[in-house]
C-alpha cells in the first residue's frame, strides 16, 4: 500500500502543501498567497485567521488529491516562516493581534534600549541570537504591553504564544495540542539553546509570563492528530521545523562542515556544526539546526536580506528585464564586469555586517556601461555576499565539508558558475530543490517509520549538477578586494 506525506509550507508570502512518496519525490503541489499589511515604515503584520484559511484550503486540496490518487496519508510534516508571532486567547482560539512578521522593525528602540543595559551579551549567551527585532521575544512583550487587557489575561494564564507552525498545529488539532519545535522554539530568544528549555532569565529580562508558553519537542515528534471534526480524518503530525532549517534536511546536511545556502528573496546560509555550540565571533548567530531522539544538533547561520529581491527590483524598480531568468544571458555576454559593483543593501547589510543603516549603491560606472553590467554586478552582488558569510564561518574555525544550493534563483547556472568561482568551493545544486517542504515531509516520515533514519534520507539525496571553483586566485582576490572597497563606501562601520 502507497503512502504520501503531507508538507504544510507556511512562508512569508504564500502557503504551501505538497505530496512526496515514500521516496522523497514530489508529487503534488498546491499554493496560495496571502495579504501582507505595512500599517506603519517598518512594521510587517499577517493576518493569523488568513495563514489559517490558506492552510487548509491548500491541506484539503492536497487531502483530495490523495484521495483521488487511492493513497493514503501517513503524515503530516510542518514547516514555517520563523520568529513570526502569534498570541491568540486558549479558550476562544482567536489572535489578540495580528501576527508580528520576522521582518518587522517595531521593537527597535526596545532593542536599543534593553543593548544599553548591557543584555546583550546574556542574551546571545543563551540564545545564540543577536538582540534584535528579527527574533519573537520583543514581538510578544509588544503585544503585551500594547492590547488592551492583553498583559492581565496572560498572567491569568488565559492567552497562547506560538510562532507559526505552534499555531497551525493548535488550530489543526482544535486546541488540543499546543507545542512546537526546537528549532522554532530556538529562533525566540526565550528558548535556551544549551539547556533546551524555555529560560527563566530572559523570560524575566522580556516580561514573558511563562503561562503562554508551547511545550518544546525533537522536530520528529507526535505533535498530535489532526481532528476529526475538522478533516473528517486524523493524520499524525509528525514533523515540524523553521523553514531554513527544515531545507537543510531537506538537502541532507547531516554532516558537520555541510552547508546548504538558499537563494530566493533573500540568502540564508546554514552550516551543521554537529553537536559543537559555536559562539560566533563574527556576528553569525548559533541555532539549532534539528533535534531528533532528545539528541541537538547545532547550526552556524547566515542570512543576506537582499538576493533574489536586487533581480526583482531590477525588473520591476528599473525595468531593464523582461524577466529574471533574462539576467543569466546578460551576464554571460559580458567578458568581465567592467569594474561595475553594485551593493544591493536597499535595507541595510545583513550578517556579518549588520547594518540597518547602509544603501545600495553602483560603483565604478562609465559611459559604456548598460543594462548587461549592471544585471551582472547585481548578480555578482549575490556571490560576493555568500562569500563574505563563508569568510565569517571560517573566521570560527569551520572548513566547508561540501555548499548544496536551492531557491528559484539557483536556475541561474552563470550565478552559480560565477558563485562556485567566488567561494573558491565546488557547489551542487539537488534534483528536488523543494528542499524546506521536503525537509518537513522528511521529519514526519521519521516519526512515523518511513523513513528509519536519517542516513537513509542522505541516501535519497541526488545531486542535479555540481559547479566547479576554477578561477584563478589572482582574478578572484582582485574582484573581492574590489568588493569589500564597495562595501565600505557604503556601511558606517565596517
Ligand atoms: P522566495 O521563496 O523567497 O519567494 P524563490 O525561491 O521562489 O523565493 O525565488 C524567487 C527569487 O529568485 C525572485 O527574487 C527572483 O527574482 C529570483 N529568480 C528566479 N529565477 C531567477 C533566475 N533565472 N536568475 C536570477 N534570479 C532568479
Amino acid at each position: 500500500m502507497k503512502q504520501y506525506l503531507l508538507s504544510i509550507d507556511q512562508g512569508t508570502t504564500s502557503t504551501r502543501a505538497m505530496l512526496f512518496d515514500e521516496n522523497g519525490k514530489a508529487c503534488y503541489t498546491v499554493q496560495k498567497e496571502f495579504t501582507q499589511y505595512f500599517p506603519h515604515d517598518g512594521w510587517v503584520e499577517h493576518d493569523p485567521e488568513e495563514i489559517w484559511s490558506t492552510t487548509l484550503s491548500v491541506v484539503i486540496d492536497a487531502l483530495s488529491k490523495a484521495k483521488q490518487d487511492d493513497v493514503s496519508v501517513a503524515a503530516i510534516g510542518i514547516t514555517n516562516q520563523r520568529e513570526t508571532t502569534v498570541i491568540w486567547n486558549r479558550a476562544t482560539g482567536k489572535p489578540i493581534y495580528n501576527a508580528i512578521v520576522w521582518q518587522d522593525r517595531r521593537t527597535a528602540d526596545y532593542c536599543e534600549s534593553l543593548r544599553a543595559k548591557d543584555k546583550e551579551s546574556v542574551v546571545t549567551a543563551k540564545t545564540g541570537l543577536l538582540l534584535d527585532p528579527y527574533f519573537s521575544g520583543t514581538k510578544v512583550n509588544w503585544i503585551l504591553n500594547h492590547v488592551d487587557g492583553a498583559r492581565e489575561q496572560a498572567n491569568l494564564g488565559e492567552l497562547a504564544f506560538g510562532t507559526i507552525d505552534t499555531f497551525l498545529i493548535w488550530r489543526l488539532t482544535q486546541g488540543a495540542v499546543h507545542a512546537t519545535d526546537a528549532t522554532n522554539a530556538s529562533r525566540t530568544m526565550l528558548f535556551n539553546i544549551h539547556t533546551q528549555s524555555w529560560d527563566k532569565a530572559l523570560l524575566d529580562l522580556l516580561e514573558v509570563p511563562e503561562s503562554l508558553l508551547a511545550e518544546v519537542k525533537d522536530s520528529s515528534a507526535d505533535f498530535g492528530v489532526t481532528s476529526q471534526a475538522l478533516l473528517g480524518v486524523e493524520i499524525p503530525i509528525g514533523g515540524v521545523a523553521g523553514d531554513q532549517q527544515a531545507a537543510l534536511i531537506g538537502q541532507a546536511c547531516f554532516q558537520p562542515g555541510m552547508i546548504k545556502s538558499t537563494y530566493g528573496t533573500g540568502c540564508f546560509m546554514m552550516l551543521n556544526t554537529g553537536s559543537q555550540v559555536i559562539e560566533s565571533k563574527n556576528r553569525l548567530l548559533t541555532t539549532v539546526a534539528y533535534r531528533l531522539n532528545g539528541v541537538t544538533t547545532y547550526a552556524l547561520e547566515g542570512s543576506i536580506f537582499v538576493a533574489g529581491a536586487a533581480i526583482q527590483w531590477l525588473r520591476d524598480g528599473i525595468g531593464i528585464i523582461d524577466s529574471a531568468a533574462d539576467s543569466e544571458k546578460m551576464a554571460a555576454s559580458l567578458a568581465s564586469n567592467a569594474g561595475v559593483y553594485l551593493v544591493p543593501a536597499f535595507t541595510g547589510l545583513g550578517a556579518p555586517h549588520w547594518d540597518p543603516d547602509a544603501r545600495a549603491a553602483i560603483f565604478g560606472m562609465t559611459r559604456d556601461t548598460g543594462p548587461a553590467e549592471l544585471v551582472r554586478a547585481t548578480l555578482e552582488s549575490v556571490c560576493y555576499q555568500t562569500s563574505d558569510l563563508l569568510n565569517a564561518m571560517n573566521g570560527d574555525g569551520q572548513a566547508p565539508l561540501s555548499i548544496r544550493i536551492d531557491g528559484g534563483m539557483v536556475q541561474n547556472n552563470w550565478l552559480c558558475d560565477f558563485l562556485a568561482d567566488v567561494l573558491d568551493v565546488d557547489v551542487e545544486r539537488p534534483q528536488e530543490t523543494e528542499t524546506t517542504a521536503l525537509g518537513a515531509a522528511y521529519l514526519a516520515g521519521l516519526q512515523v517509520g518511513i523513513f528509519d533514519s536519517i542516513n537513509t534520507i542522505a541516501k535519497n539525496w541526488q545531486s542535479e549538477s555540481k559547479f566547479k571553483a576554477d578561477m584563478d586566485e589572482s582574478k578572484r582576490s582582485l574582484l573581492l578586494a574590489n568588493w569589500h572597497k564597495a562595501v565600505r563606501k557604503v556601511t558606517s562601520h565596517d
